[in-house]
């Protein structure tokens, strides 16, 4: 069978970076461009060089790069759009024009004569220039189709080598995609899907446009936008792949939980858990009937497995575990239950889970001890915790600690105090453990300044990983007691 190829462009850096609050530098553009680039996106749209200074130094930077994709930059049907594209050296235009009435009259207050004019006129003038055109049609899903072909017509007629049709506000449903799109499927150029999250239709108007001939598609990494977003790019990929037959992209599966662990990152924009593919929980399972199904065979609850987009599964623990979950955590841990034994830490786990908390390894543990009323002896204890921070210091910590019985005393630097206090810490115990950090998450418990603080961090002692809680008032505080209690349980045995 013969695949249809289609074709990525990715607007994380422009569409992405219109979202409230994200405004990233040149250098953290330019290294999700190289990411983007290296997992096999056909076009990145970096950015819209009209809009400034720093924002034309970033495309700059992108396209003098030697990366293999296309690289696009926004543009209006304006000469002076264009001007500052052809000075930023991109390859193509991402060329908008507004088609609606509503946009036209009252964005524009122009009539569409004019608009038809600037069109034509801005095609020409940036083909002429050497630009390749892929002619955008803004709020097209709402514009009178007869304009909206006129336009595309004309465009093509001058030199545009790509339409784009736009679903600015989200309004299409899957049915209304196919509708609307198998419209524009025979005008001679490969026909471009750009759709917005309104109604959390994104992805699937994308599918919709794309199953009646549209050959790329517009998105970006997360789904991050103006508003509710775009259409996501690894929900898109990992569609095409797993659910449909009849498609191939040139991009790496595997490389998708980095690329968005990388835009979270950059962006500040943290993920739902529950986001569909790259979601911290997408591969998570917490219920004793689907992790004892996991374990026998993933297929049973999971669609796809997580190695395929470079994602990790994982277990928690919480009021749905079943007693075979525990029994093995229990066993992973190193420690032996009598029946009855088990019983009681069964009925412990699930009440903390009931208390809406999931249970790490070190609570379990120190459950397990209480139930079989074993003294645990912390090999190292904390006997003082100084830190000094604020405007215009570096975060300072100093540390006391008891290990076997000796005093040890440090003191460290960070980013921030809390960062201080784990370096103090990892220093003075350097002798004993190189632990190294892989995960901290905060929660405050009751949602004010003045609330508890949750502390939850996950260590690894060579390849034994372990996690573990710290609660207190305050935050310093709450993660030295998590990072402490896993390192005391690292070293146990
Ligand atoms: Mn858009």
């Amino acid at each position: 069978m013969v695949l249809l190829k289609i074709r990525v462009l990715d607007t994380t850096l422009r569409d992405g970076e219109q979202t409230p609050g994200i405004s990233l530098t040149t250098s953290e553009k330019l290294r999700i461009a190289t990411k983007l680039d290296e997992i096999g996106v056909n076009i990145i749209e970096a950015g819209s060089a009209i809009t400034s200074p720093g924002e034309r130094e970033a495309i700059k930077q992108i396209t003098s790069e030697g990366l293999n994709c296309e690289i696009a930059s926004f543009a209006r049907a304006l000469r002076l759009d264009i001007d500052f594209a052809l000075e930023c050296d991109v390859d193509s235009l991402h060329l908008v024009v507004p088609t609606s009435n509503l946009h036209i009259e009252h964005k524009l207050k122009k009539t569409k004569e004019e608009v038809l004019q600037q069109a034509i006129d801005a095609c020409e003038y940036a083909v002429d220039h050497g630009l390749l055109v892929e002619l955008s049609a803004e709020d097209a899903t709402r514009s009178e189709m007869v304009f909206l072909k006129k336009i595309f017509k004309e465009g093509v007629s001058v030199g545009a080598s790509r339409i784009c049709a736009c679903d600015t506000v989200g309004m299409l449903t899957p049915e209304k995609s196919q509708e609307f799109y198998s419209q524009l499927n025979d005008l001679g150029v490969p026909l471009s899907v750009h759709c917005h999250n309104d109604f959390g239709l994104a992805v699937a108007n994308t599918l919709s446009a794309l199953r009646i001939g549209a050959s790329e598609f517009h998105c970006t990494v997360n789904g991050i936008g103006e508003r509710a977003g775009n259409a996501s790019l690894e929900e898109i990929i990992v569609s095409l792949n797993t659910l449909y037959d009849t498609y191939e992209t040139d991009i790496n599966i595997q490389e998708l939980y980095s690329t968005s662990k990388l835009v979270a990152r950059l962006t500040g924009v943290y993920l739902q858990p529950n986001k569909a593919i790259v979601g911290e929980n997408a591969f998570a399972h917490e219920s004793g009937i689907h992790a004892d199904g996991v374990m026998k065979n993933t297929a049973t609850y999971e669609p796809i497995t997580p190695e395929l987009v470079g994602h990790k599964r994982k277990f928690v623990m919480g009021k749905h575990i079943g007693s075979k979950g525990l029994k093995n955590k229990l066993q992973e841990l190193g420690i032996k239950t009598k029946k009855d034994q088990l019983d009681e830490i069964f009925t412990r786990v699930k009440s903390l889970g009931d208390m809406g908390k999931c249970v790490t390894d070190v609570d379990l543990q120190a459950i397990a001890d209480n139930v079989l009323e074993i003294e645990s002896e912390q090999k190292i204890k904390l006997e003082e915790l100084t830190i000094v921070s604020g405007n215009k210091v570096i975060p300072t910590a100093s540390v006391k600690m008891k290990i076997d019985g000796e005093d040890i005393l440090e003191a460290g630097v960070g980013i921030g105090p809390v960062d201080a206090a784990i370096v103090a810490v990892k220093k003075g115990i350097a002798d004993f453990a190189d632990v190294e950090l892989e995960e901290y998450h905060v929660d405050a418990i009751t949602g004010g300044t003045d609330a508890l603080i949750d502390v939850i961090v996950k260590l690894r002692l060579g390849d034994k990983i372990i996690s573990a809680r710290g609660t207190q008032p305050d935050i310093i505080n709450a993660s030295v007691e998590a990072y402490l209690s896993g390192v005391n349980r690292l070293l146990k045995d």
